[in-house]
């Protein structure tokens, strides 16, 4: 080794990481580490398993000059609200943060669930994109099914899209009618809230998001077919789950003739928006989406 390279300390790499509990399933490595590496940015895509009691450690360790940030994921994306110095109007709507910024000593929360399950609706041929890069579903009813974390983000989303009107369906109804609620203060349009799925009325070119998490651990539908069978070809079925690949309310989507979809592009657009938030620099979506073989 010559003496000019013994003089050079090792460059310490950049990092960013995964903050849950658990972790060890995630994608997101995956297909983070694909891009940075496709961009030649030296930083590495970590998981960082949480317990809820040492939140505000790994929270407050994003800090170190080297660390660009993080996402959040199940349980803490409420409990790190808090934690930042500041949040993005949408994220401090939704009251849910899954990516964090680390930039100037700050420490920056956003929420890219909820853009990025429009930008997934908008690949998949739903909505206008506008001049200004702002997504439209004017013209469209939404039927969202849930009223958990994930619901809470889509339901804003999507009254900030702008659909025609929303309709919130979820077994406790006090929770659908809380987040109707809370959605109408900033929204012109109707927003209904119903738990017994065969009040549902048909409209055409609905938009229904599953948002629950019926379907990923058995082989059951959060909608029964007969009310599936009321909407016409021209519905949109996303179901936010990606493992398994096809429910059962996409198969029965699919047999009907709607259009369908799995939460792998909601995934990836959270995850390209994110990036470009850590990086300032523009996802290379080509890049992640074969990291995840879409
Ligand atoms: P969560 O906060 O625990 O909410 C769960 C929701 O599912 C609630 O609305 C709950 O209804 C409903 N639910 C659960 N079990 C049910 C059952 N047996 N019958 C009827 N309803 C039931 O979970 P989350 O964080 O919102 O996640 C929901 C799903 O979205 C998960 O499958 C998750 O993997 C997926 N997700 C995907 C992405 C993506 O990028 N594709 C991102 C985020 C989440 P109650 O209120 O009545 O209990």
């Amino acid at each position: 080794m010559s003496t000019t390279e013994q003089q050079i300390p090792p460059m310490p790499y950049l990092r960013i990481g995964l903050i849950g509990d658990p972790v060890a399933h995630s994608y997101s490595p995956r297909f983070q580490q694909a891009a940075l590496d496709a961009l030649a940015i030296p930083a590495r895509y970590e998981l960082w398993p949480t317990p809820a009691d040492q939140v505000i450690e790994r929270v407050r360790a994003l800090c170190d000059r080297y660390c660009l940030g993080a996402n959040v994921t199940i349980p803490h994306k409420q409990a790190v609200v808090p934690l930042v110095d500041k949040i993005d109007p949408l994220a401090a709507r939704i009251g849910a943060i899954n990516t964090i910024v680390h930039h100037d000593d700050y420490l920056h929360g956003y929420n890219t669930d909820a853009p990025g399950l429009i930008h997934a609706l908008h690949e998949h041929g739903i909505g206008e994109r506008q001049s200004d890069g702002f997504i439209s579903l004017k013209g469209h009813t939404a039927i969202l099914l849930g009223a958990g974390g994930a619901a809470r983000g889509a339901a804003f989303a999507l009254t900030v899209a702008g659909v025609d009107r929303l309709i919130i369906l979820n077994r406790h109804l006090e929770r659908a009618q809380m987040l109707a609620a809370e959605v109408q203060q900033n929204y012109d349009g109707p927003v209904f809230s119903l738990s017994d799925p065969h009040f549902l009325i048909p409209h055409s070119g609905a938009i229904i998001i599953n948002a629950t998490s019926v379907g990923m651990h058995e082989d059951v539908s959060p909608l029964p077919a007969d009310v599936l069978s009321r909407f016409d070809a021209s519905t949109f079925v996303y179901d936010m789950i990606y493992n398994p690949p096809q429910t059962r309310l996409l198969c029965q989507a699919l047999t009907m003739g709607m259009r369908a979809a799995n939460g792998l592009t909601m995934l990836l657009h959270q995850g390209a928006l994110s990036f470009s938030l850590w990086t300032h620099r523009p996802a290379p979506l080509d890049v992640m989406r074969a990291a995840l073989m879409l």
